[in-house]
Parts: C-alpha cells; structure tokens; sequence
C-alpha cells in the first residue's frame, strides 16, 4: 500500500471527526460543545471549529436546553438541523420503481412508486434518468438543497464505481448507474444492493438498532441475508453478499439460476414457494387456498386458519431456511434473528419452525436464547436507501462535500 501524503492524510481526519461529530450530535442532541468534546475524545478547540463549520452550512443548530441534573440557567446545545436539505432515495423493483424525497434526518417528504417496465425497449438506464429528471420537475416546490442520490437495487453490482453489472427482471449489462446519474446531476450517487442496504437501514433506525451482532434474512423473490457482526456490517464497503440463497439444500433439486441444483432460493423464495403450493393444492380440493387467488398472503391466512397443506409449506420454509441459519448462528453467535419476507403474515407458523431448527442444530449455548423478529421495513421501500446516505453523512465521506459548499 502506498503511504498517504501529508495533507491527504489531514483531510482524512478531519472528514472520520467531521462525521464522528455530526453522528453524535444526530444521536445524542441536544448535546453541548463540552459533552461532545467529552463523547469523541477531541479538543474543545476541535469540536468549536468543526461545529462553527456545521453552523455556517446549516447542518446543525442551536438550542438551549435543560441538561440533566441541572437546574441552573439553560445550556447551549446543538441539534441537527435537516429541514433545509434534501436528498433522492430510490428503489428500483421488478416493473417499478419507488422515488421519495426525504430531508437530512430520514424524514419523508414525498414517495411515488412508478411503472418500470420490464420489457420497454429503451435501455434501462435512459429511462431511471427520465424518471428521475421527472420526478425533481414534478415536486420542485418542495424541493430544498439536493445532497445526493441513494439507490438499492437487487443484482451483482460494484457499489464503490456504482456499476450494476447484472440483475434480475432487467436485461443490464455492466450500466454505469453511478457515472451516469452523479454527471447529470452532479451529486454523489450512492448505489447498494438492496438486502445489504436494508440491513443497514434496519442497523441505523429499525430492528437491529444498538446491536452488535444481528443476522438478517430477507425471504422474498430472492432469498439472502445480511450480518452486522462487531457492530459492522460483514462486507461493508464491497460488492460481496452474504449468499445464503445459493447454499444447497436438496442435492437432486430443481436447477437454480446460478447454475447449481437445489439452492434455498429454489425451495425458499416466494416463486418457489407459491409454485409448490399451487402443485400440492391440485390433490387437496378442501384445501382453503382454492377460495381466493394464490399469493403469499392468501397463503399465510390459510396457514393461520389452520389449514393443514399451507401449514405444511409455511413450515417447510422455516425449516429450511432455519438449517443455514443454524449453521450462520454457530458463525456468528447473533443476539437476534431479523426476518423480512411478506411470509411474516404466518410469523406464528414460519418463526416456530426456524427456531427449532436453530435450536435443534446449533450450539446450544449460542441458539437457546435468540429473539426470531421481523424487520421493521419492509422491501419495496426507500429506508434502505436513506440508511446509505446516513452512512455517508457517519463517515464524513459526504459531510465534508456538504461542508464545501
Ligand atoms: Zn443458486
């Protein structure tokens, strides 16, 4: 590795204290200058400049406020200050495509879901800038100081050069989405896969909030997970997952479109999973899934009512799916469990049948006590998009831009 220069190296630290400073005031404000000096082991002299500099970009606040145990005359504290700047959170899905507007603090201000074909002829890329471009046209009155764009999208992608290089739905290849969107608009462009961007989101402000090791997994059209393991997310910062989906699971199984045979997606994900019901339901004429289209909630609520041949699959999930989280428990030893699937309807059903695998096939000492949860966001959502841009803002990476002006 080659040794940073000197000022590059200034930089460096003043962007990690920039943001180590913003995260405490977002977290903890109203907080006074002192008790951040206190919190991120800097100078006073370094906690005045850095928050004068916050001050004059209106990033941050004051307010008077009462500290704890005192009742002398109000502190000055400092409080984030969000009002004033916005940013674009994206989801790209299968045939849409969700756009919200939200301030600084995550706050939403407007979310529109649009129809993203599939099949349009027009390159995928012209059209997520269309979109966009349209977007911004149609909510300018709301519209305060753009800081950037966060995107999550499912697929194989480079989030450092914001490369998507594959996707399913969509024929993309290699689409310079970051490029493409950051030179039209000139801002950072932030681009992540969805399940890793979801697990940061629930990290920061859902389900895993203030804990250090955590295992999410998402049963849906795909099948995956993510890890917060040492209060870091595993894989932060590249383009790895973690591939539970392709994890086999029936040696002489149906072929998978990773090119093996009896992957967990092929008898997990929700295709799989609604194809092997309307199979079964064929030889089950009581069967109460016949009194109403087949989906994943017409499923769970023949599940819940008690119905034996959707027990049965809800069930089989879980046990499936609870197999590799055994195996993840002894890796990882979480303190909970978080699952996102539109399955969480029969949580009832599906959570028994993953925590007796996990107990069953785990150290017993790691699996006895974990809390099996839902996540609090769900899929097609923009929150996994705001938790990049909180990331971005935490280490400093794009508070320093919005410092500059
Ligand atoms: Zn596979």
């Amino acid at each position: 590795m080659i040794a940073d220069s000197q000022p590059g190296h200034i930089d460096q630290i003043k962007q990690t204290n920039a943001g180590v400073v913003y995260r405490l005031i977002d977290r903890y404000g109203p907080i006074s200058r002192i008790a951040l000096s206190k919190k991120a082991h800097l100078a006073p002299a370094s906690i005045t400049k850095i928050v004068r500099e916050m001050l004059e970009a209106h990033l941050v606040q004051e307010t008077e406020f009462q500290e704890a145990g005192s009742r002398g005359r109000p502190a000055v504290g400092l409080v984030v200050d969000t009002p004033a700047w916005h940013y674009l959170s994206a989801r790209i899905g299968n045939g849409e495509f969700t756009l919200a507007l939200r301030d600084l603090s995550s706050l939403l201000v407007v979310e529109e879901v649009r129809p993203l074909p599939v099949d349009d002829p027009q390159p995928l890329l012209s059209r997520i800038i269309n979109e966009i471009d349209a977007f911004f046209i149609r909510h300018q009155q709301k519209l305060e100081r753009l800081t950037a764009i966060a995107i999550t999208l499912p697929g194989i992608l480079n989030a450092q050069k914001g490369i998507v290089h594959r996707m399913p739905f969509y024929r993309v290849s290699d689409m310079p989405l970051g490029e493409a969107l950051s030179a039209r608009t000139g801002l950072p462009v932030y681009i992540q896969h969805d399940i890793c961007a979801w697990t940061m989101a629930e990290a920061l402000f859902g389900a895993s909030r203030d804990l250090n090791n955590v295992i999410q997994v998402v049963i849906d059209h795909n099948v995956g997970a993510g890890v917060i393991t040492g209060g870091r997310l595993l894989h932060s910062g590249s383009s790895t997952l973690v591939e539970i989906g392709h994890t086999q699971v029936e040696p002489w199984g149906k072929q998978c479109y990773c090119g093996n045979h009896g992957c967990l997606e092929t008898v997990a994900s929700l295709e799989s999973v609604l194809e092997l019901a309307a199979q079964k339901m064929q030889a089950a004429p009581d069967c109460l899934l016949h009194q109403q289209p087949l989906t994943a909630a017409s499923l769970c609520d023949a599940a819940l009512a008690g119905d034996p041949l959707a027990k049965g699959i809800v069930t089989g999930v879980g046990h499936h799916v609870g197999r590799i989280l055994a195996i993840m428990v002894n890796l990882f030893n979480p303190e909970k469990i978080v699952i996102g699937s539109p399955l969480n309807r029969a949580s009832e059903i599906l959570y028994p049948a993953i925590a007796d695998c996990v107990r069953r096939q785990s150290l017993p000492v790691y699996g006895q006590h974990i809390a099996i949860e839902p996540t609090q966001f769900y899929n097609q959502g923009t929150m996994p998009g705001a938790a990049l841009v909180k990331d971005a803002l935490y280490n400093g990476t794009l508070l320093v831009k919005l410092l500059q002006g």
